[in-house]
């Protein structure tokens, strides 16, 4: 089915002209916005001011009142908003058909949501009912000062080059970025706007999808996209339980815990804490890499951290040519030595 679509939207032309201003899909859950849909206005703010179009926020959800003015005072025009006991909890086919039919109804000429899980999941179902194309995964938005299309730029080919990307034929202009690439503006409290209520009805097929529950991540450690500091670990450490050293070092300096790829697929610790290419972006104020040799794809996820400190035991390792502070030696002497001076202190 879904392949039917795409080659439709390959053959199906547009009139770009009747498509205008940018939304940006203001993700939330149990009331409390994503980080990202802030940045996402101040880029959207800058791109519409650019443009000279208006800037919409699509806000989801049940119960999600109050949510609207913090929309605006981050940079939003209006807010077009559902308010749905159907939307409580997200769901990938109920999200993707009301965002789908709002766009239908308004016509926008650029869609942002985050790369979340959640954005991941459903702005790709979005592009498919309306017929259009999504760069995922972006790290930079700008126009094409010629054309007026959205340039989208993101890592290709396993993170060795960028690639810019552009939906010339085709509206709206999808794009999922990740969070930290992007900044917000201030928040004005004083800022006005207008708030528009939608209403859907959702005459989809009840059975595909059934809400059993919602169980968070009980581990217990800070979120690495939030966190001022960083300690991750990597294959270096040979095995799941010395992971613990990591750890231990992230408490004493109260910071959140990060892995590369390598010790995630060893199930060494969890793909939430997986920093790079597939995992997150993270940029915090320093970030401590132990054990990790500093593959591109991992560096993709933390070189723009502000300060970066390397524990290896190859002097080559190329984490070195991005570190700040570069220590070359054994981690498993190091470390523990780190923690209880740190500890002392
Ligand atoms: P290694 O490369 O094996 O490095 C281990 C390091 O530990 C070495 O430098 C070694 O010198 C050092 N070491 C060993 N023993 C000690 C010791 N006792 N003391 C001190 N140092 C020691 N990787 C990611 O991290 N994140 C991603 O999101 C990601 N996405 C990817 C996407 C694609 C499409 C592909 C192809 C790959 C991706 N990878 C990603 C994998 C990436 O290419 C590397 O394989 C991975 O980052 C390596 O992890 P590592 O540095 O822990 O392991």
């Amino acid at each position: 089915f879904d392949a039917i679509l795409l080659r439709k939207a390959k053959t199906e032309a547009i009139d770009k002209s009747e498509y205008n201003g940018i939304w940006v899909f203001a993700e939330q859950r149990e009331g409390v916005i994503a980080p990202v849909v802030f940045e996402l206005l101040g880029k959207g703010r800058e791109l519409a001011d650019e443009l000279g179009s208006e800037l919409s926020a699509v806000l989801l959800g049940h119960n999600i009142e109050g949510l609207s003015s913090e929309l605006i005072a981050f940079g939003a025009d209006q807010v077009i908003e559902i308010d749905d006991p159907a939307l409580k909890h997200f769901w990938d086919e109920g999200y993707a058909y009301a965002l789908a039919e709002l766009a239908l109804k308004y016509k926008p000429s650029i869609i942002l949501a985050g790369a979340t899980v959640i954005g991941r999941s459903f702005i790709p179902r979005v592009a498919i009912r309306l017929h259009t194309g999504l760069t995922a995964d972006c790290t930079g938005l700008s126009i094409d000062p010629e054309t007026g299309d959205l340039l989208q730029t993101r890592p290709a080919f396993g993170g060795n080059i960028m690639a810019t990307i552009k939906t010339a034929n085709h509206r709206p202009q999808m794009a999922t970025v990740r969070h930290k690439v992007m900044n917000p503006i201030p928040r004005d409290d004083t800022r006005s706007g207008i708030v528009i209520q939608e209403q859907i009805n959702f005459d989809l097929d009840e059975e595909r999808t059934t809400w059993l529950g919602f169980e968070k991540e009980k581990t217990g450690l800070i979120n690495i996209t939030e966190a001022n500091i960083i300690v991750s670990g990597g294959r270096g450490l040979k095995e799941a339980k010395n992971f613990a050293l990591i750890e231990e070092l992230a408490e004493a300096l109260g910071g959140a815990v990060g892995a590369s790829r390598a010790a995630v697929d060893a199930e060494w610790i969890a793909y939430s804490h997986q920093v790079g290419q597939t995992g997150k972006t993270v940029k915090p104020l320093i970030y401590i890499a132990v054990g990790i040799s500093g593959a591109i794809q991992h560096l993709a996820g933390m070189s723009s951290s502000d300060y970066i400190i390397a524990i290896n035991k190859d002097p080559d390792a190329p984490i070195f040519k991005v570190a700040d502070l570069g220590i070359v030696g054994d981690l498993f002497e190091i470390v523990p030595k780190l923690t209880k001076r740190i500890k002392e202190q």
